[in-house]
């Protein structure tokens, strides 16, 4: 690595462990951009995103969607790689990144951790073997109360796997968010219920629910640490890669 890292939300509870991490793994830390003046010690703070971009060779991302479109555009323009990890993008925020993903290479994932993403695997496979017209597909979150999103990404990121397992579009069986006379489920719907509260890291369970049996994966995260190692161990996969959108299960070699 020739410049090395910069991270983007350095001063939120996701950017101190990457920080963390970052050292950790004996990686060059080129310095951070927060909205925020407190933050981590010891590291270098830049005006802006573009700034940030031009002195590495990979940006890592934990802030908020809103900041999407213009720090898409900033790493495409400085040629930096882009690892992302903020959550709750609008399709017009997806589609910036993927705007992005053809100048420079991009990870994306709404779950850096390596058992969420053997859960995506496992979920598909599930989805394919289980047909939705008997097996009724809900997937349940629970998140700590300062958690802006819902469903979560890595919710929605499951179902999505469920609907490939299914041959079908997420967006033509979702159901979310039920209050109400909300009439019977669809057959073949994916339902999605998230909980809020308290300090949990992230729970995610997929059910199948039949008429004679009961099916569920369930992934329980205890510290969000699994993610920062997750998030600079793509960074270090994604550097000197050609431009393209990448996900976690092509780092972990599952893609
Ligand atoms: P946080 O609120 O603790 O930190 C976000 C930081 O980003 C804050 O310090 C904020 O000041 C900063 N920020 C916001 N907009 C900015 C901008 N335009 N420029 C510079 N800094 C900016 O939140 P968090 O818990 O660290 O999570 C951040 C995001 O990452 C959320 O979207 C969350 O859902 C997501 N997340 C993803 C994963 C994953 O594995 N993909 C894991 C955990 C969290």
């Amino acid at each position: 690595m020739e410049k090395g890292i910069g991270i983007a939300g350095v001063a939120g509870r996701m950017g101190q462990l990457l920080v963390e991490e970052v050292r950790t793994a004996g990686a060059p830390l080129v310095g951070g951009v927060d909205r925020t003046e407190a933050g981590p010690a010891g590291v270098r703070r830049f005006a802006d995103m573009a700034a940030l971009a031009a002195a590495s060779d990979v940006v890592v991302e934990f802030t908020h969607a809103s900041s999407a479109v213009d720090h898409a555009a900033a790493v495409a323009e400085a040629g930096a790689a882009w690892v992302l990890g903020t959550t709750g993008l609008s399709a017009e925020q997806e589609a910036a990144v993927a705007a992005a993903a053809r100048r420079v290479a991009v990870v994306q994932a709404a779950n850096f951790s390596p058992g969420v993403n053997l859960v995506l695997a496992l979920a598909e496979r599930m989805a394919a073997a289980l047909p939705g017209d008997a097996y009724d597909a809900e997937i349940v979150e629970m998140h700590h109360r300062q958690k802006v999103d819902a469903p979560s990404g890595t919710a929605v990121a499951i179902g999505r796997a469920v609907a490939r397992g299914r041959g079908v579009a997420l967006e033509d069986v979702r159901e979310s968010g039920r209050d109400g006379h909300t009439g019977a489920r669809k057959p073949g719907a994916i339902g999605f219920a998230a909980l809020r509260g308290g300090q949990v890291v992230g729970e995610h369970t997929l059910l199948f629910a039949a008429g004679t049996e009961h099916i569920a994966l369930t992934h329980r995260a205890f510290d969000r640490r699994s993610f920062a190692t997750g998030a600079i161990r793509a960074a270090l996969w994604v550097r000197g890669r050609p431009p393209g959108l990448y996900s976690m299960m092509d780092v972990l070699g599952m893609g």
